[in-house]
């Protein structure tokens, strides 16, 4: 009988420490996740905020540009799964990314998406209230620790960078790969393959302007342990690539659309965000180099349509 009912608690913890991750949720009822087990989603420190003015953050020198390893090669044994909140993106190979006053070297994990049911809305971070119609997370773990399950309850768990996805004039074709698969993965729980890619490739060019501060995951349980990068150059997707996101499933019996999966920004409460560039030292001269990049780059991505 004892041996039984230890049988039974250690039964009960197993289920209860694995709540957190695999209860049930969704994204018209955000109340309801403060109350899920181990839930920090009522924090003080949470994702996603709305970016400031340039003004009112405060230019750091700390925030050197970033490292990235293993980013220009093609990844491995790519899967791209829809969760049920998203589609997400694993591979097998070793991609890293240091420096940036990160403090520490970390390992990318997997790649996911934000999007809206039209393009007035689908970003999770906003700057200067304005919102985008998609925003993109690639989510990095610290190598301190052994993975992802056992960084993300670590105060210095987690890193992620975040980019705001626009509407361009043609489609961009770095994420030809993974737009392509969408219509195989229609309903939550459906993963299949897809062709590899450079992680390199699916980022903007110019990585050296960026804004920073400590926040949280966007999905339940909320844990307060990441380090956010968000920066300032932008994506591009056209409208018929967005339009595909917009086409597939949050369930498996295709009752609702997965559109609007975003969480709305959070109260700062007192949080400062850092950004890596001096406005006021930012001259006309570098305006006018990225100008000419961003018309190399969109020349370079005809190219491949
Ligand atoms: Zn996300």
């Amino acid at each position: 009988m004892k041996g039984i009912l230890v049988l039974f608690t250690i039964f009960e913890h197993a289920l209860l420490s694995n709540a957190a991750g695999h209860e049930a949720w969704n994204y018209t009822d955000q109340g309801a996740w403060s109350s899920m087990t181990g839930s920090q989603c009522s924090g003080t420190s949470q994702s996603p905020i709305n970016f400031p003015p340039m003004v009112e953050m405060v230019y750091s020198e700390n925030l050197k540009p970033f490292s990235l390893t293993g980013y220009d090669q093609l990844v491995t044994s790519p899967t791209i799964e829809n969760n049920g909140h998203s589609v997400t993106v694993k591979f097998t190979n070793e991609a890293h990314v240091s420096g940036g006053d990160l403090g520490s070297k970390f390992k990318a994990a997997q790649f996911h998406f934000h999007w809206g049911n039209d393009n007035n809305r689908g970003s999770e971070h906003t700057y200067n209230g304005k919102t985008y119609p998609a925003e993109l997370h690639v989510v990095h773990y610290n190598t301190k620790y052994a993975d992802i399950n056992e960084a993300v309850s670590k105060p210095d768990g987690l890193a992620v960078l975040g980019f705001f996805i626009e509407v361009g004039p043609i489609h961009n074709c770095n994420f030809g790969p993974v737009i392509d698969t969408l219509k195989n993965i229609p309903d939550k729980g459906n993963s299949t393959s897809l062709t590899p890619f450079k992680l390199r490739h699916i980022l903007p060019m110019q990585l050296r302007d960026y804004y920073r501060y400590m926040g949280s995951l966007t999905t339940p349980p909320c844990s307060e342990t990441v380090k956010w990068t968000v920066f300032r150059d932008r994506l591009y997707m056209s409208e018929e690539q967005l339009q595909e996101f917009r086409k597939i499933y949050f369930d498996s019996s295709k009752t609702k659309l997965m559109v609007d999966n975003w969480r709305p920004p959070q109260p700062r409460n007192g949080r400062k965000v850092y950004i890596s560039f001096d406005v006021k030292a930012n001259s006309s001269p570098v305006h006018l180099f990225n100008f000419i990049l961003a018309i190399v780059i969109f020349c370079v991505q005809l190219l491949c349509v």
